[in-house]
């Protein structure tokens, strides 16, 4: 893939960092990235990923704008309310960008449209539903897919990245084995702030990057950050031998 003269000066302040010169930048071009909802994480997600370099990009949510989301979902204006999340989203993303390949799809992702994902160099999970973060976790297990799940409870973001290679499992099912629903308080019930979902965005942009261009290779550990003390604790997971999905 070649890098245009517009991009090149897009990128330029990226590409003199000593640890990113064209040949990291070429490598990340190449890569596919799917993002699974565009609320508060996923926008800020969106967003940084573009403006890093990635050049392929599919993005999924069947929702339409609201007001609510305005405080958080940084893609969306006053302007775009009622309007698909996945076609505004494209649409300002491009506008950073307009070399990147974006698919956009405006329904979430269910058992018959999995297949959707197939090509990802890494799914990120930002959709905050349990029945879908279970049925990507089965899916990326299963088709041995890198997969990194964010989510944010009040204060505090969890992260995690399964890489899914053959030999070694560790996937959501051993870390959280109930088919019930976890402690996944939701936005509309507890609240959100702004910052705290920016944040995650953010961190999920940069974990995704960092996997990607082999810069920090520690993986199967659960990040979490508290945003009010600023504190990042890193916890080394391990599978579960009961886990039926390896
Ligand atoms: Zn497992």
């Amino acid at each position: 893939m070649n890098i245009t003269e517009e991009e090149l000066e897009i990128f330029s302040r990226q590409l003199i960092l000593k640890d990113f010169k064209e040949e990291k930048f070429n490598e990340l071009q190449k890569k596919e990235i799917s993002i699974i909802g565009l609320g508060g994480i996923g926008c800020p997600l969106a967003q940084y990923l573009i403006s890093a370099g990635i050049k392929k990009l599919n993005i999924f949510d069947g929702d339409t704008i609201q007001k609510t989301n305005l405080n958080r979902q940084t893609l969306y204006s006053i302007h775009d309310i009622g309007k698909k999340k996945s076609t505004i989203a494209k649409k300002k993303l491009l506008g950073t960008n307009p070399n990147a390949v974006i698919n956009s799809y405006n329904h979430k992702i269910a058992k018959d449209n999995l297949h959707l994902l197939k090509n990802s160099s890494i799914i990120i999970d930002a959709s905050d539903n349990w029945e879908t973060m279970r049925l990507i976790n089965k899916y990326t297990t299963k088709k041995n897919l890198p997969l990194l799940s964010i989510s944010v409870v009040g204060f505090d973001i969890q992260m995690i990245l399964f890489e899914n290679t053959t030999h070694n499992h560790l996937c959501l099912e051993c870390i959280f084995p109930n088919h019930n629903e976890p402690e996944l308080a939701r936005c509309d019930t507890v609240g959100i702030m702004g910052t705290t979902a920016g944040l995650a965005g953010i961190i999920s942009a940069q974990k995704a990057i960092n996997f990607l261009l082999k810069f920090n290779e520690k993986n199967n550990i659960l990040t979490l950050v508290d945003v009010k003390l600023l504190s990042i604790s890193h916890i080394k997971t391990k599978k579960n031998i009961d886990c039926k999905l390896q």
